[in-house]
C-alpha cells in the first residue's frame, strides 16, 4: 500500500508508537516536503505502509538499553528474526520473541539441570536464562551460564 502526500510525493514511515497492543500510531513523512501524517490502528492495518524495516519507538528503546558491544548483535538479529516472520515492523513484542526463540541452543549437562529446576518455574527460567545467553551474546546455554543464572536468581530474591 502507498500514500501520498497532497503535493503528490510518496509518504515514507518514518516511526511508529505503540500506545497499546491495540492502537498503534504510524508516522508517515513527505519524501518531498515538510509534510507529515499520523496514521493509528491496529498493528495489521498501519503495517501495510510500512516499506522499509521499521523500529516502533519503545522496540527502539529496548534496544538502546543493552550495553553498546550486544545491541549491533541484537539489532541484527531481531532484524534477520522479523524478516523470516515476514515481518518489517520491529514492535517491543517482536523484539522479546526474537530474544527469546533466537538461536539459542542448549548444551546437553545444560539441558539436564533445566530438568531439575521445578516445573513451575521451569518454563520461566528458561526463557530467562536464553535471554541472557542471548544478551552475554552466545548462541548456547552452558552449565556456566546456569551456574551465573542461578547466582542472579538467587540475588534477586535477597538469599544470601
Ligand atoms: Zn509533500
Amino acid at each position: 500500500m502507498k500514500a501520498r502526500c497532497c503535493c503528490g510525493a510518496l509518504l515514507e514511515a518514518k516511526a511508529l508508537e505503540e500506545e497499546s497492543p491495540l492502537n498503534y500510531h504510524l508516522r508517515l513523512g513527505c519524501t518531498a516536503c515538510a509534510n507529515w501524517v499520523t496514521v493509528s490502528g491496529r498493528l495489521e492495518e498501519v503495517t501495510p505502509l510500512v516499506e522499509r524495516a521499521l523500529w516502533s519507538n519503545e522496540a527502539r528503546h529496548e534496544l538502546e538499553r543493552l550495553p553498546p558491544y550486544i545491541e549491533p548483535l541484537v539489532r541484527e538479529e531481531v532484524e534477520s528474526y522479523a524478516a523470516q516472520a515476514g515481518c518489517r515492523v520491529m514492535t517491543v513484542a517482536m523484539f522479546h520473541e526474537a530474544r527469546n526463540r533466537g538461536k539459542v541452543t542448549w548444551a546437553p549437562a545444560a539441558t539436564d539441570r533445566l530438568a531439575n529446576i521445578p516445573a513451575p518455574i521451569r518454563s520461566m527460567a528458561k526463557v530467562e536464562i536464553e535471554r541472557m545467553a542471548i544478551e552475554q551474546g552466545l548462541s548456547e546455554v552452558t552449565e556456566s551460564l546456569m551456574d551465573e543464572a542461578k547466582a542472579k536468581f538467587l540475588g534477586m530474591r535477597g538469599r544470601p
